[in-house]
């Protein structure tokens, strides 16, 4: 379905821009990999999936400048890389505050304006940025978080009609609560910190919003890129796609 696109995931070395990764190369994508991480798991990645890696730093706008020039066109690029940080307004580290809008909205705005005038010359284009539910509602304490998500979702409505009539499209994805790695190591120091056993810190803790009190999967936001991508989404531009359990429906 994706021979001959070249596909550049940012944050890519674990969680859901592996998934993406993965789910984008299984399709015949040539996917170039991005992230921080261990450098033999990074080369394990490589060979699993035939990628190329630029470890870019992304809170860095010069980075981002070199990284985009190295890999050169691409066909497909999906801004996922993020981070978040959970404090008070008023007690709110201003530096953390930086970088989260540096990496969660900065940075793809630079990989964006870069990677653009290829994909208009070519006449065909998708951009898929990972925001999150946090991109349509809001919870307390992740004040930069959820602003750096509302700001993704109105940065890929822009360059959406921006770039309507040119075979490029750009979309958000929205996840609710993914299951990753980081999320399954919280659950026993939330069983100990709550006297709680491991089904209610799961259903009334972790997925207290999320009706369907299922995690949503990484391979099923792979397979919601894929759809992105394919020829019969090419009138899919400017949305924002919930995957999130009924989450944003309440
Ligand atoms: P993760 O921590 O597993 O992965 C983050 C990736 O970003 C890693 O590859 C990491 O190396 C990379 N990264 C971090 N800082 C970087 C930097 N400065 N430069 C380059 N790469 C950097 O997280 P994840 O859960 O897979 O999250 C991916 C995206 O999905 C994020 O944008 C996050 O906000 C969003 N999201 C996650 C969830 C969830 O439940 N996990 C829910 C909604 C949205």
């Amino acid at each position: 379905l994706l021979k001959g696109k070249r596909a550049l995931v940012t944050g890519s070395t674990s969680g859901i821009g592996l998934a993406v990764a993965r789910a984008l190369h299984a399709e015949g994508a040539a996917v170039i990999l991005n992230g921080l991480g261990n450098e033999d798991e990074i080369a394990q990645l490589q060979v699993e999936l035939a990628a190329d890696f630029n470890g870019a730093n992304l809170l860095d706008p010069s980075a981002i400048e070199t990284m985009m020039t190295e890999i050169g066109a691409i066909d497909i690029l999906v801004n996922n890389a993020g981070m978040q940080y959970v404090s008070p307004v008023e007690d709110f580290p201003t530096d953390k505050w930086d970088a989260i809008m540096a990496l969660n909205l900065s940075a793809p705005f630079h990989t964006t304006r870069l990677a653009v005038p290829a994909m208009k010359e070519k006449g065909w284009g998708r951009i898929i940025n990972t925001a999150s539910a946090h991109s349509l509602t809001a919870s307390p304490f992740k004040s930069a978080y959820n602003a750096s998500k509302h700001g993704i979702a109105g940065f890929t409505k822009t360059i959406a009609l921006e770039l309507a009539q040119t075979g490029v499209t750009a979309n958000c994805i929205s996840p609710g609560y993914v299951w990753t790695p980081l999320i399954e190591g919280q659950i026993p120091d939330t069983m100990a910190a709550r006297g709680l056993s491991r089904d209610e810190v799961i259903n009334d803790v972790l997925l207290a919003k999320q009706p369907t009190k299922k995690f949503v999967q990484p391979d099923e936001i792979g397979a919601l890129a894929v759809f992105l991508c394919r020829e019969e989404a090419g009138n899919v531009t400017g949305a924002n796609w919930s995957i999130d359990g009924g989450w944003t429906a309440g």
